[in-house]
């Protein structure tokens, strides 16, 4: 499926302004509610979301929080909206984000979208999604607010290298086979209780590295 969503037709590097800052939402939270299961959680987003709330990933889906679904040939995590009410579990009653501090990438991104060509993450502004209309300009890395910024960047990146080479190994496997394999990424980037101690993004980096090698998915080079 092809969605068409308009942007200004530019790619933004990291430092570079873009006018996406909407003033954090103040009066409005139209991206927290009726968002079925597309807020995507990478490994990051989950170690730094059980470590604040002092919760496991198991307990995160036995209370409702997060859900588990496929993307694009993977089982990952998305934030379950609450069945009744359809809102975020971690909007307020004000409608403020009650997790602003530790939301996932995916929430910090918007209105920008994430673009991977020519080996490189850039990232695009979507000019008809955001409600709106008198956004000022803001460097990308302080929209996304994670720190460091290029640590965060080049992990968003690694990730989304790894899973083009697990998609790519899977394409060739038998049914049971990737079942398995789809599990053991799952355990080993979301249910390791570990990940989140010290360096998140060391440990996330190494475990990287160390499921490449386990899957047999190295670059050459490395
Ligand atoms: S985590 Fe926060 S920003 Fe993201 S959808 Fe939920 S309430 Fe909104
Ligand atoms: S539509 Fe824009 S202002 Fe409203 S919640 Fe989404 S990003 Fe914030």
């Amino acid at each position: 499926m092809s969605i068409d969503l308009k942007t200004d037709g530019r790619f933004y590097e990291l430092e570079e302004m873009v006018r996406a800052n909407c003033q954090d939402c103040i009066g409005c939270c139209d991206c927290c509610t009726g968002m079925g299961d597309s807020i995507i959680l990478d490994p990051y987003d989950v170690q730094v979301l059980k470590k604040e709330l002092g919760k496991t990933m198991e307990q995160l889906l036995q209370q409702g929080l997060l859900s588990l679904g496929m993307d694009r040939g993977l089982v990952l995590p998305h934030i379950q909206m609450d069945p009744v009410s359809d809102r975020c579990p971690f909007l307020s009653g004000e409608g403020r984000c009650s997790i602003h501090a530790y939301r996932p990438g995916m929430c910090r991104l918007f209105p920008l979208g994430r673009n991977f060509e020519d080996g490189k993450l850039t990232y695009i502004l979507l000019t008809e999604e955001c409600k709106k209309r008198n956004r000022s300009k803001i460097k990308v890395s302080q929209w996304l607010g994670v720190t460091p910024a290029k640590t965060y960047h080049e992990f968003v990146f690694a990730w989304h290298e790894f899973r083009k080479k697990l998609t790519a190994l899977l394409a060739d496997m038998e049914e049971e086979r990737i079942k398995e394999v789809l599990m053991f990424v799952l355990k080993a980037f979301y249910f390791d209780e570990e990940l989140h101690a010290e360096d998140v993004f060391a440990n996330l980096f190494w475990k990287i590295k160390d499921m490449e090698k386990r899957l047999g998915v190295c670059d050459n080079t490395d």
